[in-house]
């Protein structure tokens, strides 16, 4: 639901996913982001007469072990295809891609929406294609620049049925595919890099209503952030043309993040015009059951069935495991810690509080090893430290290094529990607040928190509560 009352929005995701390859999907070039422009180019990528493509098999790999990720089939045997079309930034005038035969059909991905709990968003197709170049706009005054570094990029295209039902499904279905992409190592899905583009098909319809209303399409959404934005434009732009007695046109709507509003590009082309046909430069794409299998066996466990497996083995909240889970290198540590023998529960705690915050801080490196980290657990389960000290120690260890117990000595911020040192402090205390204490021997016995207090401060800090709280109640006592 969601829009104005009565309408029901019906969302379709396009996702591109530039895989994550040395080199582009038919030629050596380098594939990496930001190259001087038109330096990684050769006649392949350029479509020179007489330069023949040839398929990245490491690339064509990812792509198997996305769709297997995502519960597709995958089919044997598929077709490269030409997308032919007009564009500045696309020399060869036509796109490697896949059309009829894809490489992967029939897959799912279950997702947490915000509006009806767990979800399944159905994967109709996965195919492999490459990119295209860039036209840049604002790099020379009153001219279009042509950048082709990107053309022949390796690229999957991930396609969903029509079943979000508003753009926060929508975006809460993408971050979860992100998420399983990066675990399997198949993409960096950075969108601000280029590597993750997605195109939605957006309509709405009648709340009750079973026929799908007409479809636009919204391109240009560049930013994880501007999801929900664009999408929700476009929906209530829909719903106010249908309120106002007017009528949706199919057609292309251009995204502009600096307004927060959709233009229309140019009328939909339907499929046909871009004049789809086998590439007679590419044999079909034959995959062997052992090099499947192999991919299968690459995949590692994804983010649903870790989440579930941390609430059973380690006893954690499904909110405390999904956010250790969201990334797989901060699982990874999570569990290296564990192993490195911390308690999960503190373990858990350390990490979503001070480690996820110094990784924030510092380019989402994890900078405190995890065998120091549980070292430093261990220290504050043992009152070796305070809870607050160990905090101290943590930076320390984060920035300069070092076993957490020789920096927590070498800062003066080992807890004393010696009771030969701490009496001194006590009887100070005591000695200094004679009015307190006969408070508190006529009753007023909440006073010995006060002391408590005052020992801690006479210490700086250093003195273990526990054994200073049973000090004071004996003197006190006496
Ligand atoms: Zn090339």
């Amino acid at each position: 639901m969601g829009g104005g009352s009565g309408w029901e929005t019906v969302i379709g995701l396009e996702t591109h996913v530039q895989l994550r390859t040395v080199s582009k999907m038919f030629c050596g070039c380098s594939a990496a982001f930001g190259a001087p422009p038109n330096t990684n180019i050769c006649p392949v990528c350029l479509g020179l007469p007489g330069a023949l493509p040839m398929p990245n098999e490491h690339a064509l790999k990812l792509a198997v072990r996305a769709a297997l990720g995502l519960g597709c089939t995958v089919h044997p045997r598929s077709l490269f295809a030409r997308k032919n079309y007009f564009y500045p930034d696309l020399p060869k005038g036509y796109q490697i891609s896949q059309f009829e035969n894809p490489l992967a059909t029939d897959g799912s991905l279950s997702y947490l929406s915000p509006d009806r709990g767990i979800a399944t968003a159905t994967i109709v197709r996965l195919h492999v294609e490459e990119d295209a170049g860039k036209s840049l706009h604002d790099r020379f005054p009153k001219v279009t620049a042509v950048d082709l570094n990107r053309c022949g990029v390796p690229l999957i295209e991930i396609v969903t049925g029509p079943d979000f039902r508003s753009p926060q499904e929508a975006r809460a279905y993408l971050l979860t595919l992100k998420q399983v992409l990066e675990y399997a190592g198949i993409s960096d899905c950075d969108m601000e890099k280029g590597s993750l583009r997605v195109d939605a098909n957006v309509s709405v319809r009648r709340a009750g209503d079973t026929a799908l209303g007409t479809k636009t399409e919204v391109k240009n959404i560049n930013s994880f952030a501007y999801v929900e934005k664009a999408l929700s434009v476009e929906r209530d732009r829909q719903i106010a043309a249908l309120e106002g007695g007017g009528m949706v046109v199919q057609e292309t709507m251009l995204y502009d993040a600096k307004t927060n509003s959709v233009r229309p590009q140019r009328r939909k082309e339907e499929s046909h015009d871009y004049r789809y046909f086998p590439d007679p430069d590419l044999p079909p794409l034959v995959l062997s059951a052992e090099l499947i299998a192999a991919q299968q066996t690459e995949l590692p466990e994804l983010p649903a069935a870790k989440r579930e497996r941390f609430v059973a083995q380690y006893a954690l909240s499904t909110t405390d495991a999904a956010v250790l889970t969201a990334e797989r290198a901060v699982a990874d540590y999570y569990e290296s810690v564990v192993r490195a023998g911390a308690e999960p529960k503190a373990a858990a705690n350390w990490v979503m509080g001070e480690v996820l915050a110094d990784a924030k801080d510092h380019a989402e490196r994890l900078r405190v090893p995890a065998a120091a980290l549980a070292q430093l657990i261990a220290l504050v389960r043992g009152g070796t430290v305070s809870h607050q000290a160990a905090k101290r120690v943590f930076v320390e260890v984060a920035e300069r290094g070092g076993e957490p117990r020789t920096v927590a000595e070498a800062l003066g911020l080992v807890q004393v529990a010696d009771a030969g040192v701490l009496v001194g402090w006590v009887n100070d205390v005591l000695g200094a607040h004679t009015g307190e204490v006969s408070r508190y021997k006529s009753g007023e016995t909440k006073l010995l928190q006060f002391f408590v207090g005052q020992v801690m401060r006479a210490s700086r800090g250093k003195a273990d509560p526990k054994v200073t709280q049973r000090l004071l109640e004996e003197k006190l006592a006496s």
